[in-house]
């Protein structure tokens, strides 16, 4: 098990070197972290203590940071980051995690402006399956998201899901009620949370669902950019289309598949094991055709 490390003296930057800037979070900056012995390149992930200066906020920050750290050591998956190693010193918080050289899933669609069916259907059944671990050990990620999913390499397309901020470990009997998340990927019963009084690990397929579609057509199912209703009211009553020509080309399997995971009412939407099952992801590649 890790131990954090709690010090004045920097043990961080004694053994590590850092470089280049891989990304800004909302807390946290990431850069290249060099080990000084093996030479080998690491993710720091590291939040500056000292710019947080309300008491209330620093806490919270402390607690997210907790938080990420247990799960992620407790979580060893090919497609989540892996930490391997937590320093608290100098009035910094690092994260030593693995390096995923090739950015995020993100900026790969909008490059090749979306993913053939293939291509998403091979970065889905990673998901599902880093899901499914998480599920098996309660933890619901909560946060994801394209830019939560980085790139291990970008050809092959190799993911790993990153971002463990907001995840919560859900007890038997406790259930999550805090409401939190990007908007865009949030699954309504988040935002009606008040009505309904639970939610649980659906959640995360929701999101995944949003990533579907994205992935798909290279535009989002809920958005403030397309007509009105607004987008919480989009997501809540799951307000969507399959719009021409963007998705004349796509299968029947793949939009059921969006469909299913699309589901309003949790209790309706398709669960990760049933997922796993789905025609669209049994495709498999006889010759040059997906059958
Ligand atoms: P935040 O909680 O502030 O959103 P993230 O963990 O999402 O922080 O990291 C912010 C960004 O830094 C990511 O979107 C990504 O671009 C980059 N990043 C994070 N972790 C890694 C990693 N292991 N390898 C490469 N880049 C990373
Ligand atoms: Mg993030």
């Amino acid at each position: 098990n890790l131990a954090v490390h709690r010090r004045e003296t920097c043990l961080f930057r004694q053994s590590y070197l850092l470089t280049d800037v891989l990304g800004k979070g909302a807390f946290a900056e990431v850069r290249v972290a060099i080990n000084r012995v093996t030479g080998r390149r690491y993710a720091a992930k590291i939040i500056d203590r000292k710019r947080i200066t309300q008491i209330e906020k620093r806490r919270k920050m402390d607690e997210n940071f907790r938080i990420e750290t247990s799960i992620l050591s407790r979580v060893r998956h090919d497609s989540i980051v892996q930490v391997h190693g937590v320093f608290q010193e100098c009035d910094n918080l690092y994260l030593v995690l693995d390096l995923c050289n090739d950015g995020e899933l993100f900026d790969e669609i909008v490059k090749r402006e979306f993913l053939q069916e293939n291509d998403a259907r091979r970065v889905m059944l990673q998901l599902f399956l880093a899901i499914r671990h998480l599920n098996r050990l309660g933890i619901v990620h909560r946060d994801i998201k394209l830019e939560n999913i980085l790139l291990e390499d970008k050809n092959e397309l190799r993911i790993k899901l990153a971002d463990f901020g907001l995840a919560k470990i859900v007890g038997e009997q406790m259930f999550m009620k805090t409401v939190c998340g990007t908007p865009m990927y949030v699954a309504p019963e988040v935002l009606t949370v008040r009505q309904i009084g639970q939610y649980d690990n659906l959640v995360d397929m929701w999101s995944l669902g949003v990533v579907l579609y994205i992935c798909l057509c290279g535009f989002p199912p809920f958005s403030d950019e397309l007509s009105p209703p607004p987008m919480r009211d989009q997501i809540i009553h799951g307000i969507y289309g399959f719009p021409s020509p963007y998705w004349d080309g796509i299968s029947d399997e793949a939009r059921d598949l969006v469909f299913q995971m699309l589901q309003v009412d949790p209790r309706n939407r398709i669960t990760v094991d049933a997922a796993l099952a789905h025609p669209w992801l049994k495709a498999r590649r006889v010759g040059s055709a997906w059958v």
